[in-house]
């Protein structure tokens, strides 16, 4: 079994990618790519990890069960963006976002806009906002388009990722026919919860999140309260407040690190191909606020 740095250089050394391999390490699985290399089956990927707390299964467990098929209700959840909101994609511009390469370095977004969505381009790093939040509520929708190179499998298909503060990865990937070890597929949180169910829809139409995410706190060094997370992954509930770890990138098992209370969000440049369009987050004040 390779090791993820292992996993990481095969990638870089085997296909079109890669800038964003160091940033990745801070927030979500190291790697990209854009072919994968002759042979790869769908449980490749990042290595197995320790025995999770609470559960049965190893972090990339690959005999994990497979999340339970649910066909969404239509249609699935696309709405504009309330009053209060940040709008962090309409469509237009990449104005609310800086981009993120090797080594953690800032630049101009290499991704790009069509059509309506954000598109990603490999070898251009992560996408990362430029303003910073804690406690959220953030919609955005996602998809895999069609017609990708059917050697891609698995991890290697459609990957991409919500990096809740760049520490937090609810994982994109295309998940309606394409098996994976469960706590990384679509809408899973990464290495530590498979989705509940799998709703997602074929390559080539839209998914959509509704996330609600409570930062962790901590004081000095110590973890106080943990982050969690509630998503509606196409209107159907596969998070309902998961207490989460620590940062999903971290091997063999997550960890948290202490850091600001409030992060970007950043989007995983990862193997792709993967789209994006709506998004938009509102920061969450609390009652009477
Ligand atoms: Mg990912």
């Amino acid at each position: 079994m390779v090791n993820r740095r292992g996993f990481a250089r095969r990638m870089a050394a085997t296909v079109p990618v890669l800038p964003a391999l160091a940033s990745m390490v801070e927030g979500g699985q190291a790697g990209g790519t854009a072919t994968p290399p002759p042979g790869r089956g769908p449980m490749d990927g990042s290595p197995v990890g320790d025995m999770l707390p609470g559960q049965k299964w190893r972090v990339h467990d690959r005999n994990r069960t497979q999340p339970r098929k649910v066909t969404p209700g239509e249609p699935i959840p696309t709405s504009s963006a309330p009053s209060d909101a940040m709008v962090l994609f309409d469509g237009k511009d990449l104005s609310q976002w800086n981009g993120r390469g090797r080594g953690g370095v800032a630049g101009p977004p290499g991704w790009k806009v069509e059509n309506g969505y954000i598109e990603l381009v490999p070898r251009t790093g992560s996408l990362v906002t430029k303003d910073s939040f804690g406690d959220v509520q953030l919609h955005l929708e996602w998809m895999t388009p069609a017609g990708e190179d059917a050697s891609r499998v698995g991890q290697f298909r459609g990957n991409s990722g919500v990096i809740l503060m760049g520490h937090y990865e609810i994982q994109v990937l295309s998940s309606y026919n394409n098996p994976t070890y469960p706590d990384g597929s679509a809408g899973a949180i990464y290495g530590l919860y498979p989705p509940m169910v799998n709703p997602c829809l074929p390559e080539g139409q839209w998914n959509s999140y509704d996330i609600g995410f409570e930062a962790p706190r901590f004081e000095e060094s110590k973890l106080v309260k943990p982050a969690y997370v509630t998503l509606f992954f196409n209107g159907v509930l596969v998070h309902n407040r998961m207490a989460l770890l620590g940062t999903t990138s971290r091997e063999p098992i997550a960890a948290y690190t202490p850091h600001p209370a409030e992060l970007p969000l950043v989007l995983q440049g990862h193997a792709g191909p993967a789209r994006f369009r709506n998004i938009w987050i509102r920061r969450l004040r609390g009652y009477d606020a």
